[in-house]
């Protein structure tokens, strides 16, 4: 069975689970290809000896975006390899169409430039958001204006030139939850981005909430492992058309290699999804009785995040965990943990931090496979190390200037 990327979304009640499509989704002409493993397509350029038939397929993609038919012509204009993740994540999310690149930040930056070139520099986003996303927005870097604003105030926000709204449910670092079908009302016709990548397929499909577009960054629960970036966009066929011509002129494109363990990734995430955020679930509800911890957020939705302020020093407690890895990032098979204030949301401004409801004392902990008694065996030492600790200022002194840390 060949599934175009355009094909429309299966109507509800009729599609398989989506555990099954995971596994299946962009393989359906394997068996017909006489392939088991999905084939990884290294090539950057391709034989074209009708030069009168591709500069019209290339006329074609300039005027319309629309997916290459036939043999590709050069990588950056598309890949089969990774157009097999894109048909794949197509269908977890319940779009017609996705389109892959470089990374989230290469997936969002291809957004605002396609909202700009219609001529809809503003966008209006709700806090928190990933540290860079909130910082892409805020410097103005590619030409847009923000407007930040609760999801009650989105209605009023809203001007003529408005061409996004933007929210991430749960958000990165709080797990702050938004209610999608509400906002996607309050949007009216501005088209809604939601930043899907804490949630994933499996806990939620904004799509079905009325989210015009579904971000990823690929980088973490898609790929699941943590040796992959990569980014991707879910959306109507018609908003994937701008983004192809966007992602051909600017060059974001992803990886084939990264392309191929994107939908290797794939097909484990519901697995995976379900493993880590009952794990997860477990910590947070032993958090949340530790007297050591002051805060413990956990969505309601469920998920592998769990972030939680504590009493003492929250830098002392990345320096004594031995089994948990501190460092930046999330989603992987191993559990991570990091802090905010001082690495993945160093930089937005401390007072926007705040705004947030990035407290100093925060941390946020991606919950991996490992077994739930190791894991706690590690947090509780760590708690133990930052009750003890003589507790300085929780945040580290203010960066220099045009410090950039991701
Ligand atoms: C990591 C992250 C991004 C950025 O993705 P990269 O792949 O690192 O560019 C965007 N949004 C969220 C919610 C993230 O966690």
């Amino acid at each position: 069975m060949d599934i175009p990327s355009s094909a429309p979304p299966r109507p509800p009640g009729a599609a398989r689970s989506l555990t099954t499509e995971a596994v299946h989704a962009g393989r359906e002409d394997l068996t017909a290809l006489g392939l088991h493993a999905p084939p990884l397509d290294l090539s950057t350029t391709y034989p074209s000896p009708d030069s009168r038939g591709e500069a019209a397929r290339l006329d074609a993609f300039a005027a319309t975006g629309e997916q290459l038919a036939g043999p590709p012509v050069y990588a950056r204009l598309d890949n089969p390899t990774t157009a097999r993740f894109e048909r794949a994540l197509a269908r977890l999310e319940g779009t017609e169409s996705a389109v892959a690149f470089a990374s989230g930040m290469a997936a969002l930056t291809a957004v605002l430039l396609a909202r700009g070139a219609a001529g809809l520099r503003h966008v209006v986003a709700v806090r928190p958001l990933y540290g860079c996303s909130d910082h892409l927005l805020e410097s103005g870097l590619l030409g847009t204006e923000v407007t930040w604003a609760a999801p009650e105030e989105v209605p009023a926000a809203l001007r003529p030139d408005t061409g996004l709204v933007l929210a991430e449910t749960p958000a990165n670092p709080t797990l702050a939850e938004t209610d999608l079908d509400a906002l996607a009302e309050r949007c009216g016709d501005v088209p809604l981005l939601v930043d899907n990548t804490f949630a994933t397929p499996v806990l939620q499909r904004p799509r079905e909430h009325g989210a015009a577009m579904v971000l990823h960054s690929a980088t973490k629960y898609l790929g699941g492992h943590g040796d992959v970036l990569g980014g991707v966009v879910a959306c109507g066929e018609e908003q994937a058309r701008a983004l192809r011509q966007i992602r051909f002129a600017t060059g974001g494109v992803l990886h084939p290699l990264a392309g191929y363990l994107l939908l290797r990734g794939l097909a484990t995430l519901p697995v995976r999804m379900r493993a880590q955020s009952s794990t997860a679930a477990e910590i947070a509800r032993r958090l949340a009785a530790d007297p050591r911890v002051s805060r413990v957020h956990y969505p309601r939705l469920g998920g592998a995040m769990v972030a939680f302020e504590v009493e003492g020093d929250p830098h002392a407690v990345i320096g004594a965990v031995r089994l948990i890895t501190p460092a930046v990032s999330l989603g992987s098979v191993d559990t991570l943990i990091q802090h905010p204030g001082s690495i993945s949301h160093r930089i937005v401004a401390a007072e926007d931090r705040r705004a947030g409801g990035i407290s100093d004392r925060l941390l946020r902990m991606s919950v991996g496979l490992e077994d739930v008694e190791d894991l706690w065996r590690d947090l509780d030492g760590a708690l133990a190390a930052s009750a003890t600790a003589v507790s300085g200022p929780a945040a580290a002194s203010a960066p220099p200037a045009g410090a950039l840390v991701p």
